[in-house]
């Protein structure tokens, strides 16, 4: 891409007063009509995917919008190098070619003549509040994915949600604490009895690399199940914190999960409980077992720390955010 386009895209950023919500993603508005932008930008092509959110149309809202003939944006339709449609309560306006209407200098009159099509069907400065459904809309927010309109009495509520969200309440924690333990010791026995029944299926006998990988993927994933279920139902008080509880819950799951692992294995064969035993049964089984046992070890565990991370992130929507209690 040439010098001259890029400081073009940057003027263009500056016009619509872009905030970045994301990778590739932004929230801004031209002419007073909202819309989230996601760029695709490669080499030869610059693309532009605008979504507009609606709750309230002055008329009809038709699948494709009428665009009024002789404007640039009518012609770029026809080409196939626009598209703009409705469905869902978002206009979607797409812009395949970007590179040529910036070259061309008129990137700002097609987005000029978009948002004259839509105010045809829209008054945006009466739109209703996608949360509490009562007050008019006026403050953007991304959420989810998506950008939605929300009154000011929401938007504070949601703002102080924000901020009683990343403190932490040290009764919190202790709650946390304790349910981490239980969760450590119904994980750890699930990974113990795993890799009792990965040796007994894939001791001795040649497999696939491929499907012993499988195996470790699928136990991380029996072990983060109850893991993500406790922390799913824990306070959202302090976010980094609950991530750091996550991953410290993951490792005493597999400390658990070999200390009776290592219990089973000698209670069995030795017929003793001593610490010390266990300890030295322990050391004998990862020698003796080999490097890729080892690495299944270590591959569980990440995965593990992934799986229960992701899960146990909680689904809100954007109502419930500024609405619902923050639990304490
Ligand atoms: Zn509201």
């Amino acid at each position: 891409m040439s010098a001259a386009t890029e400081n073009d895209i940057r003027r263009f950023f500056a016009d619509l007063n872009l905030d970045s919500v994301g990778p590739n993603l932004f929230i801004g508005h031209v002419e007073r009509v909202p819309f989230r932008l996601e760029t695709v930008v490669n080499e030869q092509t610059i693309g532009l995917l605008f979504q507009t959110p609606f709750s309230a149309s002055k008329k009809e809202v038709p699948e494709f919008p009428v665009v009024r003939e002789g404007t640039l944006l009518h012609q770029l339709i026809a080409e196939k190098k626009a598209e703009l449609s409705t469905g869902n309560d978002i206009v979607w306006f797409n812009l395949f070619a970007a590179h040529e209407l910036i070259d061309d200098g008129v990137l700002m009159q097609t987005l000029n003549e978009f948002a004259a099509v839509l105010k045809e069907y829209f008054d945006f400065d009466n739109q209703v509040c996608f949360a509490c459904k009562a007050a008019t809309a006026k403050q953007p927010v991304f959420h989810s994915e998506k950008l939605h309109m929300i009154c000011d009495g929401c938007f504070e509520r949601l703002n102080q949600k924000a901020v009683a969200l990343t403190s932490i309440d040290p009764a919190n924690v202790i709650v946390a604490t304790l349910w981490a333990f239980v969760a450590a010791l119904a994980g750890g026995a699930i990974w113990a009895i795993g890799w009792l029944l990965f040796d007994k299926i894939f001791a001795g006998r040649k497999f696939f690399i491929l499907l012993i990988m499988l195996a470790f993927i699928a136990m991380a994933i029996a072990v983060a199940w109850p893991i993500s279920l406790v922390f799913k139902k824990i306070p959202r008080r302090g976010i980094r914190l609950a991530k750091f509880m996550t991953i410290a819950t993951c490792v005493l799951t597999a400390i658990v999960g070999e200390i009776l692992f290592s219990a089973f294995v000698t209670t069995r064969y030795v017929g003793t409980w001593n610490p010390r035993i266990l300890w030295a049964v322990w050391k004998l089984v990862m020698i003796e077992s080999g490097n890729l046992y080892l690495l299944g070890k270590i591959i569980c565990l990440f995965s593990l720390c992934a799986f229960a991370l992701d899960w146990s992130k909680p689904k809100t929507n954007l109502e419930e955010e500024i609405w619902g209690q923050v639990r304490q």
